[in-house]
Order: C-alpha cells, then sequence, then structure tokens
C-alpha cells in the first residue's frame, strides 16, 4: 500500500508540527499535473498563496509563469510546490526547525510525482536538497544529480523582481530556463524509488 498524493495532500491540511500552523491561513501543498516530469520547489508561501491556498500566485508566481511560457510550458504541465507549506509570518525567512518538520512532505512530493528534472528556486530549496550550504550564484543553473533526478537550481524569481529584474539576473534566469528545457529532452525517467522507502516517511 503506497501513500497518494491526495492523501498526502490531505494529511499536510491539518498539519499541526511547527509554529505556522497558528498563523496560517490555509496550507499550499502544491499545484499542477502530479505526473510531471519537471518540478519547480519554492521558498514558502506569501501573503497570496497563503489566501488562495496555491504556490507562486503573486508577482514571483507571474514572472516563473513567464519563463516557462518561453521554454513552451504552461502552468498546468509541470509541478509547483514549496521547502514550507505554511507562510512564516510576515515573509520571514523559514527556520530550521520548520524546514525540518515540513521536509516529509517535500520528500513524499518527489518520490510521487517522481519528476525527471526538479529546479530549486532560491537559497533554501537548493540547499535542502542538495543537502549543503551554497549560495545560489554559485550553483545556479548547473545541473546535479538528486536520486537519479537532474537537479537544476536557479534564482528565486522574487528576488529577480526585487533586484529591478536587473538584465543579467533576468538573462541568467532564463538562461537556466533552457538549461532545464534541455535536461527535459535528456534526462531519462527516474528509475522507480523503493515503495517500501515511500512508506518508511509517514
Ligand atoms: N515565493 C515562494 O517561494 N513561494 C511561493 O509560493 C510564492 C512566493
Amino acid at each position: 500500500m503506497t501513500i497518494t498524493i491526495d492523501e498526502l495532500a490531505r494529511e499536510a491540511s491539518g498539519c499541526t508540527k511547527c509554529r505556522l500552523a497558528k498563523s496560517r491561513t490555509t496550507v499550499v501543498f502544491g499545484s499542477g499535473d502530479p505526473s510531471a516530469d519537471l518540478m519547480f520547489v519554492g521558498e514558502a508561501p506569501g501573503f497570496h498563496e497563503d489566501q488562495q491556498g496555491l504556490p507562486f500566485v503573486g508577482s514571483a508566481g507571474q514572472l516563473l509563469t513567464q519563463l516557462l511560457g518561453r521554454i513552451g510550458l504552461a502552468r498546468e504541465q509541470v509541478y509547483i510546490c514549496n521547502v514550507l507549506k505554511c507562510r512564516p509570518p510576515g515573509n520571514r525567512d523559514p527556520m530550521p526547525d520548520e524546514i525540518e518538520s515540513c521536509q516529509p512532505y517535500l520528500l513524499g512530493q518527489i518520490e510521487l510525482i517522481d519528476p525527471r528534472v526538479i529546479c530549486t528556486l532560491g537559497n533554501f530549496s537548493t540547499q535542502l536538497l542538495l543537502g549543503k550550504k551554497v549560495g545560489i550564484s554559485r550553483v545556479r543553473g548547473q545541473r546535479f544529480d538528486y536520486r537519479g533526478r537532474a537537479l537544476i537550481p536557479t534564482y528565486h524569481p522574487a528576488a529577480v523582481l526585487r533586484g529591478g529584474g536587473a538584465e543579467t539576473a533576468m538573462d541568467q534566469i532564463e538562461q537556466d530556463f533552457r538549461t532545464i528545457a534541455k535536461a527535459l529532452e535528456t534526462v531519462p525517467a527516474a528509475v522507480a524509488a523503493d515503495p517500501s522507502e515511500q512508506l518508511g516517511l509517514f
């Protein structure tokens, strides 16, 4: 017996594993194609995401949608989620214990969606999935292995917008999306994970 993505989402919807359960409006689990080849992992829901229960619906999300369009993909064709499923008050940075509490949901999403390519957006998701403290500007656009899948970090779209959409960062994120498109053409489907491992997560 293996848990489904809907069952995992239901479990997350009532989560009280960390302090964010008290301040959130809605758990933002993830959205998109549950069998997508490409998965994006952001940081945490912001104000609009918390209100609507959907990831990347604010201005950073609009940029993400545009960048996807430029490589011929619609949002519905990919899966989008975050490291944290609940909004940190005032959009502060995620705390280490919050990341730890929330991690089983993200790892479960990766196993169940089983994407061929994962794109981490910004420092938090990149450091979590690479398992090391690296700066995003040093690793962006490179291809790493994540359990047989390609992991390609890039800037967080909100950071690109905060920088005034500076030409270099915008050029770089566009370049990284082209790297993602190439990886989708060349990376084979991941070897199915052992279902007993999935069960062990929960
Ligand atoms: N920033 C994120 O990291 N995630 C969202 O869902 C929205 C903004």
